[in-house]
C-alpha cells in the first residue's frame, strides 16, 4: 500500500511557499471556522496539536490530489495522512509530499547506495594496501551504476585491478566485477 505515512515519507518536502496557492489555501482559509460543518470526506483539525510556527491554523483536512514532481504520477495526500503529518509529526503546514511513494522509495535506496560507495572510498583511503577494500569499491560503484548510471566506471575498474595486484586469490571476483562494470558503459 503506497502511503504518505511510511517511514521517511517526509524526507523530501516541497520548499515552503512553493505551492502556497491552490489546494493549500482552503486548508487554512480563515473564513472557514470550527463552527462550520465539515463537508463529506473532511476531518477536523486540532489546532492545539499543530506546530506553533504555522502561518495559519488548519481547521480541517480533505484529500488532496497531487502530481509527483519526478514521474508525473497522480497520488493522493489523504486527509488522515495530513492530520498525521501536521499533528503527530508536527510539520509546518506549508510542507507537503512532492513525490509519490515509489519515487520516494527509489530515492532512499539510491541514497543508501551512495552512502555505501562513500564508505568504500573511505576504506581505501584508510588502508590503500587492503585488496578487499579496493574490490569493495569496485562492487559499490557497480551497484550504483546498475541502479542509476552514476559512479566512475573507469575508477572502479582501476580499483578492481589494484585488488588483483594485491591479492591474487581475488581473480574470479575481479574478473566478474570488471566484466559487469564494462557492461554499464
Ligand atoms: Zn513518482
Amino acid at each position: 500500500m503506497e502511503s504518505c505515512l511510511e517511514a521517511g515519507a517526509n524526507d523530501e518536502l516541497s520548499p515552503i511557499g512553493e505551492e502556497a496557492r491552490g489546494p493549500l489555501w482552503w486548508r487554512g482559509n480563515n473564513e472557514v471556522t470550527d463552527a462550520d460543518p465539515l463537508l463529506p470526506g473532511q476531518i477536523r483539525g486540532d489546532r492545539q496539536a499543530q506546530p506553533r510556527g504555522n502561518w495559519f491554523p488548519l481547521h480541517r483536512y480533505a484529500d488532496d490530489p497531487r502530481t509527483c514532481r519526478q514521474c508525473g504520477t497522480s497520488f493522493v495526500f489523504t486527509a488522515v495522512e495530513q492530520q498525521h503529518w501536521y499533528e503527530v509529526w508536527k510539520i509546518l503546514e506549508l510542507a507537503h509530499p512532492s513525490r509519490c511513494a515509489r519515487c520516494r522509495r527509489e530515492r532512499r535506496a539510491a541514497d543508501a547506495l551512495g552512502a555505501t560507495l562513500g564508505s568504500a572510498f573511505a576504506a581505501v583511503d584508510k588502508d590503500p594496501a587492503d585488496a578487499w577494500a579496493h574490490l569493495n569499491l569496485a562492487q559499490a560503484t557497480l551497484a550504483l551504476r546498475a541502479d542509476r548510471a552514476e559512479g566512475d566506471a573507469a575508477r572502479a575498474i582501476h580499483a578492481a585491478r589494484r585488488a588483483l595486484e594485491l591479492e591474487a586469490t581475488l581473480a574470479a571476483a575481479v574478473d566478474e566485477v570488471i566484466t559487469r562494470l564494462r557492461a554499464t558503459l
